[in-house]
């Protein structure tokens, strides 16, 4: 069964694309936890950056430099946290990966 980004992928469900090539879209996350919060999405199927095949390790500098551009553009280049939740015990709930790029307040340090 499709993912939601699956879906979104392949624009059978609506999504505010903020940037999209051949391997990779960027979205804005439907519920945001800060005023930035966008998710930057593999187009290939993989389900967590556990499941990266060595010959798709190249998307990861693809993916960030899609999140620097973005933290430029949305003005959060000054402090955003990337992170990428990887299985069920770190809060992943749609397993193909992607990264949260969120940003706009402060953030505060982790845990
Ligand atoms: P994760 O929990 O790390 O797997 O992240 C999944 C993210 O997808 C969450 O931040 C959700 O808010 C977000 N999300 C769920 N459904 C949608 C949707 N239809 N469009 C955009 N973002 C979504």
């Amino acid at each position: 069964m499709k993912t939601i980004f699956e879906r979104i992928i392949d624009k059978e469900l609506p999504a505010e694309v903020l940037f999209e090539n051949e391997r990779i879209i960027a979205i804005k996350d439907k519920y945001p936890i800060a005023p930035v919060h966008i998710l930057i999405i593999s187009k290939k199927v993989i389900k967590s950056i556990q499941d990266i095949k060595k010959e798709d390790l190249g998307l990861i500098p693809e993916m960030i430099e899609v999140a620097q551009n973005l933290a430029d553009e949305f003005h959060i280049a000054n402090g955003y946290r990337l992170l990428t939740n990887t299985g069920p015990s770190s809060g992943q709930t749609i397993f193909h990966l992607h990264f949260h790029l969120i940003g706009g307040r402060e953030l505060g340090t982790m845990g």
